[in-house]
């Protein structure tokens, strides 16, 4: 039941995110994506918490168990499974992200039945199915924490990671006619897209061809630093913006 439940609302929000932008959501649903990998992290925490929990008693209580009937029932899991996280692994999103590593976990259950089966037709040591488990497990929680990190940055309104806001703001000084620049904003929509908004102050003689060519090369040059979404205020040398910061 948690599978569906959570397949189903990260397929529902996922859909919902390409929805256009409209008078009630001005950036668009992109971020009902992220919100979608926060809750499915969560399902996917618990859900291992749960694993955990049956596994570490079942060290000190192995239970006896059929390899014959567990091989053939892991084949087909693994097969099962698999076959959906091959077809999801070319997702990019956070919510795609962290829906693949829920599908891996539970392919990462089958291959413990698999391996747990084949050892147990040669050798009787149960207390292998729950050590596997439990490292499995372990490596998948890793994941998700990692994954739980990036979406929050994002929800927090965070720098994203491959970007620096003194090298962007000293990139675009550095074109000719900046003079200044403050109130620089970088942050990312839903992980992939990033955004920017800043002021940069300029001479009092600039006319509006310079003004247009400025902003036209600073367009491109953040573009190129992975920026897609910009908006540049123009503060003239004798101007008080009255906005030098976010304070
Ligand atoms: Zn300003
Ligand atoms: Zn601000």
């Amino acid at each position: 039941l948690g599978d569906s439940l959570s397949l189903g609302i990260a397929w529902f929000l996922e859909n919902y995110s390409h929805k256009n932008p409209d008078s009630r959501f001005s950036f668009g649903y992109a971020r009902f994506s992220v919100l979608g990998a926060l809750i499915n992290s969560f399902i996917l925490f618990a859900g291992a918490i749960l694993i955990l929990s049956k596994s570490i008693p079942r060290i000190f209580h192995p239970e006896a168990v059929d390899p014959q009937g567990m091989l053939l029932l892991a084949i087909l899991g693994i097969a099962v499974n698999g076959l959906a996280v091959l077809r999801l692994k070319k997702g990019l999103s956070l919510n795609e992200k962290v829906v693949s590593w829920h599908l891996l976990e539970d392919v990462f259950g089958w291959v413990v039945i698999l391996i747990t089966s084949i050892v147990l037709m040669y050798v009787n040591i149960p207390v292998i199915d729950p050590i596997l488990s439990i490292a499995l497990t372990l490596y998948v929680l890793f994941n998700v924490i990692k994954n739980v990190k990036s979406i929050l940055s994002v929800l927090l309104e965070g720098v994203p990671d491959n970007i620096s806001v003194q090298d962007i703001e000293s990139k675009i000084t550095s074109v000719p006619g900046v003079m200044a620049i403050h109130h620089t904003h970088i942050w990312s929509l839903e992980g992939e897209k990033n955004l920017l908004s800043t002021h940069i102050v300029i001479s009092e003689k600039a006319d509006h061809q310079e003004i247009i060519l400025l902003k036209r090369q600073i367009r491109a040059l953040l573009m190129r630093n992975g920026i897609a979404h910009v908006t540049i205020e123009t503060d003239f040398e004798s101007e008080d913006c009255g906005s030098r910061s976010c304070e």
